[in-house]
């Protein structure tokens, strides 16, 4: 049996119960899967430090010296042990809270040790808790008397390197540290522990790993072979190999995802033919020559040239459409929608949410006016004969465009051609589900994802790494820029100044909140409080409240209530983020801004400055706020372009915290490599895969063969690459 596969247990160090805790814990229940934990930081003991030069605020030292006596305090629970240690240029206390009797038995006065650990002040004295110590190895020892200078500072002194060199012992080099659970630290898998795991497993490995990798990739980018980077990555041999086997590793696990992806990209094509939509006709026609109200945007242009390009491909389109909040994607989404009815097909909008969902179907309505082109809603809430008569005219081919929520993708919706579907605003939709519409046809319709939330190219190239790509980079014109202003609790009075003017023009104002209380803790200014005092501070305007915890029903037609002008301030918590449309508000003021992601508070903002007059965005934090906070505020201030807030977003916050990174479908869990700091990897590893699938199409080439069953075992492993296959 291949020894990667074998069970955990069975290594030396582990036993069943072990094995349960590294199963739960860290899902790990084969040796190969203990192989690709890799640690998380790397501590350098390839230097030893003069007890006289250090100093408490020092990360990690490594010490050598002797012991020159044990001393024992307290009793009971607070006992504690003190070996006075020395290396002749200052003195240390090592302590013990634990394990006393046996410290006393292995160490002895008068011999000398190497000490690991973080130096501490204590009463004054220097002082390291709970030390790793080994025998020091003859030769240093004897350096120590005869020489009297052997703790020198400089690593690169080659008598003493050459002296650890030659130990095969753990005091040498970079050392790895591995991420534990408080659950595991109780059962001895502490950091230390589990290096003691990965040391044993590496005994057992003795034929070396194979390569992962065809030859040919492996040369052309220098890359370290799979065994040496696996082995360095768990214990370096120099910094400069650990760089190797970062780059290899990261390469690797970047290579297989996209891979995975362009393969999934390349069958599709392969299976699914696309419709074609040669003409463009009557209605689209029509539309753009006497109901179009203004001009398109350049970029507008552009996007509508890209989709109609794919839809006359004999392809099945996969786009993603990037457009920063107000740059018109539904008027992109209607345009093309007709071009799919002038060729005898259906199409379909999906929304997030009812309020949206029921907004487009305004908006579009409003836009087509008296062409004849039957637009239906369907959601959630629409039932009985309404509903059966929405499903009849679909079947039939009467509703040519209809739009809703998820609803519409329920087995039950059929349609009678359904040529286009569009996603809008949605990260939240996998690639299963939307290879679930494509059972709506024979053919699969042609889709349109389309999203506001600016994605930094290494996330899109992932999450999205199956679509093709489309940008509207460019607002309609005469909008003003929105100004955005930090201000603290303090200065509620000037932004309630703020308020009252705008009110008095007849404008209308968000406030939003980040949570509600019942869910968060005292000191967050909470929407409830926050609603009555707007309440009383404005008792001549009427005011909405709307969280997250109201029935839909209720919360849509507080919403409603807002867009149709009966309310004047509405406060809310988030759940206005996406895609709400009232021009007449012109004030955002978000409370407690230091609790939303940068992107996020991009999208609120992107709820005003939708009409020609001057909008405000009021960030309010409390006073005292920290580094990363301000600089977030900062960037929110300095800048309204939403693909420069997403990269300082990623940023800041790594990749992980992303919204609709988990839901993709497309992600999966990257060891090694991290999409905010490893660009040009990826992009060198798409490259590579692109070239991969295209040099070799019908899979022959025998050097590849390596890659296509490491794939098949990728995702067997992997859930969610498996839910793209
Ligand atoms: P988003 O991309 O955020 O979905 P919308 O489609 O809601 O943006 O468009 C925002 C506003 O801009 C709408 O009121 C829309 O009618 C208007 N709009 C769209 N395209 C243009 C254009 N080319 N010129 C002027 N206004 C436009
Ligand atoms: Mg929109």
């Amino acid at each position: 049996m291949n020894i990667l596969s074998q069970d955990i247990k069975y290594l030396q160090g582990v036993g069943p119960n072990r094995a349960t805790l590294l199963a739960n814990e860290l899902h790990i229940t084969t040796v190969g899967d203990l192989l690709v934990y890799y640690p998380y930081k790397y501590v350098d003991r390839s230097r030893i430090y003069k007890i006289g030069n250090i100093n408490g605020n020092m990360p990690y030292v490594q010490l050598c010296g002797q012991i020159l006596s044990f001393e024992t305090t307290g009793e009971g629970r607070g006992a504690r042990l003190i070996a006075h240690f020395s290396d002749g240029t200052g003195f240390i206390d090592l302590v013990w809270f634990q394990g006393i009797k046996y410290i006393k038995k292995t160490y002895d006065c008068h011999k000398s040790y190497i000490v690991f650990g973080k130096p501490n002040v204590f009463n004054g004295r220097i002082q390291i808790a709970h030390p790793e110590m080994e025998n020091a190895p003859e030769e240093i020892k004897q350096q120590a008397c005869t020489t009297g200078n052997l703790f020198q500072e400089n690593p690169t002194n080659t008598n003493i390197q050459e002296s650890l060199d030659a130990q095969p012992s753990v005091f040498k080099g970079l050392c790895p540290s591995y991420n534990t659970s408080e659950k595991m630290k109780r059962s001895g898998l502490t950091s230390a522990g589990m290096a003691k795991l990965t040391a044993n497993m590496f005994k057992i490995l003795k034929t070396p790993l194979p390569e992962t990798l065809p030859g040919y990739i492996v040369q052309k980018h220098h890359l370290m072979s799979h065994n040496d980077a696996i082995h360095n990555i768990h214990y370096p041999s120099s910094p400069e190999s650990l760089r190797h086997a970062q780059l290899r590793l990261k390469f690797e696990e970047l290579f297989y995802v996209q891979l995975n992806i362009l393969r999934y990209v390349k069958d599709r094509q392969l299976r699914y033919k696309g419709m074609v939509f040669n003409t463009i006709g009557e209605n689209f026609n029509r539309f753009f020559y006497h109901h179009l109200p203004f001009q398109l945007t350049e970029a507008q242009k552009r996007v509508i040239r890209e989709i109609r390009a794919d839809m006359r491909s004999q392809r099945q389109m996969n786009r993603l459409l990037q457009g920063d909040v107000g740059s018109g994607k539904t008027l992109v989404a209607l345009m093309i929608a007709l071009i799919a009815i002038d060729n005898g097909c259906q199409a379909c909008i999906m929304a997030p949410t009812e309020i949206l969902a029921e907004q487009h179907r305004e908006t579009l309505c409003g836009f087509l006016a008296d062409l004849p082109v039957r637009v239906e809603l369907l959601t959630g809430t629409v039932k009985g004969k309404k509903r059966t008569a929405i499903l009849e005219g679909l079947v039939t081919g009467d509703i040519d465009i209809l739009v809703g929520t998820h609803a519409v993708i329920e087995d039950n919706v059929l349609f009678h051609k359904l040529g286009l579907v569009v996603i809008d605003e949605q990260h939240r939709f996998g690639v299963a589900q939307r290879a679930k519409l494509w059972m709506k046809n024979t053919v699969p319709p042609h889709v349109l994802v389309m999203t506001a939330t600016p994605i930094p190219r290494t996330l899109a190239m992932t999450l999205y790494g199956d679509l093709d790509v489309s940008v509207i980079d460019e607002l309609p014109p005469g909008r003003k820029p929105i100004r955005t202003i930090h201000m603290f609790d303090a200065h509620r009075p000037r932004i309630y100044e703020l308020m009252n003017r705008e009110l008095s023009i007849g404008r209308q104002i968000y406030i939003v909140y980040p949570l509600i209380k019942e869910t968060e803790k005292l000191d967050l200014k909470d929407l409830e409080a926050g609603y009555e005092e707007i309440a009383r501070a404005f008792p001549n305007y009427k005011v909405s409240k709307v969280h997250g915890k109201m029935k839909p029903k209720d919360k849509d037609a507080e919403m409603q209530r807002f867009a149709n002008h009966e309310t004047h301030i509405l406060v809310s918590t988030t759940v206005i983020e996406v895609g709400v449309n009232v021009p007449n508000a012109s004030v955002m003021i978000i409370e407690n801004a230091e609790r939303f992601g940068l992107s996020q508070l991009h999208q609120l903002r992107g709820r005003v400055g939708r009409g020609s007059d001057q909008s405000y965005c009021v960030l309010v934090t409390k006073f005292e706020i920290g580094e990363t906070t301000r600089k977030r505020v900062q960037v929110m201030v300095d800048t309204t372009d939403g693909f420069e807030i997403a990269e300082q977003d990623l940023k800041l916050r790594g990749p992980g915290d992303l919204e609709g990174t988990q839901q993709s479908g497309m992600a999966f869990d990257l060891k090694i490599a991290n999409l905010a700091k490893d660009g040009q990897i990826l992009t060198l590893a798409r490259d590579t895969a692109q070239s991969v699938i295209d040099s070799d199409p019908e899979e022959r080439n025998t050097e590849n063969d390596i890659l296509w069953r490491r794939l098949r075992e990728l995702r067997k492993t992997n859930i969610n690459w498996g839910a793209i296959s």
